[in-house]
């Protein structure tokens, strides 16, 4: 039977992604996947499959039972430039907010912030603690508002400043806030800064999905080209501080991106004003059509009105639980959806 010439082109996508691969290294190997996820992740049909194992797509297991690792296929489908991929269609989807308008990425924004932990064992062992990073947005000209936490005994709103973290002795924990945010759009003053930024871009780095123990690998930026949002944003401030440029990376949400913890770079600019660039923005930017041409552009610094800067850096968690006095998986969620606006708050 001939085949659909869609599976044809998907093919070729695929065969090409894989030539530019990074391959999850055999030591940090899941082989979570099997052949039929695989083939709904790459949207291919089993021949091609069959295909990119013959082209050395990393698995494990006889043949006809292979296994994968599903974060090679997501990088794989991600850039294989089919357009047509599970990973690529989610992508241009919670990224469709990079074609807004200048206007609109650094309006007034208030969200509704809703953070979850809570044990992932059946019974939670003895002495438990939970932590939640709270978000701190009026680090950059925003306020939090009706900052609420709750755990198994009830709720307390904190007393004082809140601090960057809050921990309970508890089983489970939650807080809520109305988080108020703006964005800000400032030039690059010092040349030197200008130069690491386009230095950066030029790099032409891709941001993939690794293992969390390589999450923070600089390595991989300058060997393999290849980054987390947490390893671009340490390399970026490493260059900027051997610059002599005061530099710190920042973890923190994204409106709009669900369960994604984001990192970026505040540096503090030769007009004294603290900046944020964000390297990996300017690399998705790249993979989606039609953004704003401001997101990639290394003269500027461009904060959106979607960042929620926690007040933590890269290599802190937003999130811990533990119990029985050692960490222990929990399952975290995390909702930030628009607040209804009110008049008295309204612009
Ligand atoms: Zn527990």
């Amino acid at each position: 039977m001939a085949r659909q010439p869609g599976a044809v082109m998907t093919a070729a996508g695929l065969c090409r992604g894989l030539d530019t691969l990074y391959a999850v290294p055999p030591e940090h190997r899941l082989d979570d996947v099997d052949r039929a996820s695989a083939r709904q992740v790459l949207g291919c049909d089993d021949h091609t499959l069959s295909t990119l194992l013959d082209r050395g797509l990393p698995a494990s297991g006889d043949p006809g039972e292979e296994r994968f690792d599903s974060r090679d296929l997501f990088n794989l489908a991600l850039y294989s430039g089919t357009g047509t991929t599970v990973p690529e269609q989610a992508f241009a989807y919670s990224l469709r907010w990079m074609r807004s308008s200048t206007e609109e990425l650094l309006a007034p924004r208030a969200s509704r912030f809703a953070l979850r932990i809570a044990c992932a064992a059946d019974t939670c062992g003895p002495r438990p603690t939970s932590t939640l990073a709270l978000p701190r947005p009026e680090r950059c000209g925003g306020a939090v508002r009706d900052l609420t936490v709750e755990d198994a005994d009830g709720t307390a709103g904190p007393s004082g400043d809140p601090g960057d973290t809050v921990t309970r002795t508890a089983s489970q924990l939650a807080v809520t806030a109305t988080v108020h945010t703006r964005g800000e759009l400032a030039e690059l003053r010092s040349p030197e800064l200008r130069a690491i930024a386009a230095e950066f871009a030029a790099m032409d780095l891709r941001w993939v999905k690794l293992p969390e123990a390589l999450q923070n690998d600089v390595d991989l930026v300058t060997t393999h080209g290849v980054a987390s949002c947490d390893s671009a944003s340490r390399y970026l401030a490493q260059l900027c501080r051997r610059a002599g440029i005061p530099a710190v990376t920042r973890i923190g949400w994204v409106v709009g991106m669900l369960d994604l913890v984001h990192a970026w770079v505040e540096v503090e600019d030769a007009d004294g004003a603290t900046k944020v660039i964000d390297p990996v923005f300017a690399l998705f930017s790249a993979t989606v059509r039609d953004t704003n041409p401001l997101l990639r552009d290394p003269a500027v610094a461009l904060r959106t009105n979607r960042l929620i800067p926690t007040g933590l850096s890269t290599g802190r968690a937003v999130a811990e639980h533990r119990c029985a006095d050692e960490p222990t998986a929990a399952r975290l969620t995390t909702k930030i959806l628009p607040a209804p606006t009110r008049p008295q708050e309204g612009s």
